[in-house]
């Protein structure tokens, strides 16, 4: 059988009903049981009071036969009792009702010491209650019963369970309802939040969800998903951003490349003339490569795929590799490139990664410095935990103002400078991320005019 999923308000509107209808059965089963057994009380203690009234009017006669004289009880033919000899023989019966006849005693039911109680059903369905017990009249010993009918304590019980069933469907019934609005009530914020769940997409990222209370349950789920919505939105951002600006850094080297091409191929040229236009088209080229490497590296880590390599590596024999592979750009610009410092460091760290960084560094080194400057790489183990690498030039600093921001993807200070060097502005994000990912970091200090030193920290264990 296909059973409709129900609603979270119905749910919880039958739950109530049901909890509601469990404690009610509850307390109408205790109030009822409570009315029977005080009722029954009071039916006992009304047959305790006929057996004083029945033992006053009861004498022995000389022949052993029962005297019965209700001088001045006028209720008398109402009394309902029975005498037994304690072996089990009728002495005497009162019929007040007739037709109803006991079932009679056995011996060893009248021998029986003390008063007790019981209800007995009888076959018309004639419900009885019976105090019986021994009685002593003029030294000799008997067995009486004094019997009630329970017919009006049964009438009394009934009109009780009537009422309350009475009161019980409408009693459940407004308590139900009542449940249903106010369930309603308070889940109405999930509804209009699945409404404006439901319009959001990458059009409107930026729209958020209604909160009415946020210290409550439901506001802070809003809450929550307002924060989930904001982060998405700043990393959609971040990503159109990034294609935005990779597709205008393509652009450039693109535009150049054919420009070059279209002027060598206007006028008949000398074979000399069309080396140095493929030359340049080549170093167009080159820079495209360059940028589409960094682009592709960047795409990787962003994704997180990049698996890092682990090598003992001793420094002084690793920087000073890494400086002859970019000094014949610091030749062409007559710079001098030293490496100084402590030479016997070793670190464990990923080689690709941290040649990466030095190479970026380097090359911003060798761009932004002047011809004839010197550029320094100091090594210092710091503390015996910290490797720095300073990479100090003598170029023309970074303002404060930028000094954080050039860590940002394609930033670059001087935007037509940078882009005339060969710059996308990815060097120093690329260099920033693979420091964090050899778990160190990268720090800044500069000033306009007087160079600047970029530390390289890296835990040595
Ligand atoms: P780019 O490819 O433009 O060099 P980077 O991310 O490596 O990109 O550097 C960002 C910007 O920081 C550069 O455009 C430049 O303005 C500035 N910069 C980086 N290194 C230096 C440096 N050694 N001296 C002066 N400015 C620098």
């Amino acid at each position: 059988m296909h059973v409709r999923p129900i609603n979270v308000r119905t749910r919880l509107t039958l739950w109530y009903v049901l909890i509601l209808a469990l404690m009610l059965l509850a307390y109408a089963g205790t109030f009822i049981t409570l009315v029977f057994l005080n009722l029954r009380k009071d039916l006992d203690r009304q047959l305790e009071q006929d057996y004083e009234i029945v033992e006053e009017y009861i004498t022995a006669a000389s022949d052993g036969s029962l005297n019965i004289e209700p001088d001045n009880d006028p209720y008398f033919h109402e009394r309902w009792f029975d005498i037994w000899t304690t072996d089990g023989m009728l002495m005497y019966a009162s019929r007040p009702f007739s037709g109803k006849s006991l079932p009679g005693v056995s011996s060893a039911e009248a021998s029986e010491v003390g008063f007790t109680f019981h209800s007995l059903t009888l076959a018309n369905q004639v419900r009885l209650r019976i105090m019986s017990g021994k009685i002593n009249i003029e030294g000799q010993w008997f067995y009486i019963r004094l019997i009630q009918s329970e017919e009006r304590l049964w009438r009394e019980l009934k009109v009780y369970v009537q009422l309350l069933l009475l009161l019980f469907p409408p009693g459940l019934l407004i308590a139900g309802l009542g449940g249903y609005v106010l369930a309603k009530r308070f889940l109405a914020p999930v509804d209009r939040m699945a409404e404006t769940a439901r319009r959001i997409s990458e059009k409107n990222l930026q729209e958020r969800l209604p909160v009415h209370n946020t210290a409550d349950e439901l506001g802070r789920l809003a809450g929550a998903f307002n924060a989930l919505l904001e982060r998405l939105q700043e990393s959609f951002d971040r990503l159109k951003q990034f294609t935005s600006d990779a597709a205008h850094e393509l652009r450039t080297p693109l535009t150049a490349i054919r420009s070059i091409g279209e002027v060598g191929l206007q006028n008949r040229r000398e074979a000399e003339q069309y080396r140095e236009i493929i030359g340049s088209m080549l170093e167009e080229n080159q820079r495209l490569t360059r940028l589409v490497d960094n682009l592709l590296f960047l795409s990787r880590t962003d994704a997180g795929s990049f698996a890092l390599a682990s090598e003992i590596i001793d420094v002084s024999a690793f920087v000073r590799k890494t400086i002859e592979l970019i000094l014949p750009l610091a030749e062409e610009k007559d710079q001098e490139i030293r490496l100084e410092g402590e030479s016997f460091l070793r670190i464990t760290a990923d080689p690709a990664l941290l040649k990466q960084v030095l190479l970026n560094l380097l090359d911003n080194a060798i761009k932004y410095s002047p011809k004839q400057t010197i550029i320094v790489v100091h090594l210092e183990a710091v503390d015996q935990n910290a490797l720095h690498i300073r990479v100090i030039d003598q170029g023309p600093g970074i303002p404060r103002e930028h000094q954080t921001k050039i860590f940002e993807r394609f930033y670059r200070v001087d935007k037509g400078r940078s882009r005339e060097l060969g710059g996308a502005g990815l060097g120093l994000s690329i260099a920033a991320w693979a420091m964090s990912a050899l778990g160190g970091t990268i720090q800044l200090e500069s000033q306009p005019g007087k160079g600047s030193i970029f530390t390289l920290i890296l835990p040595i264990h």
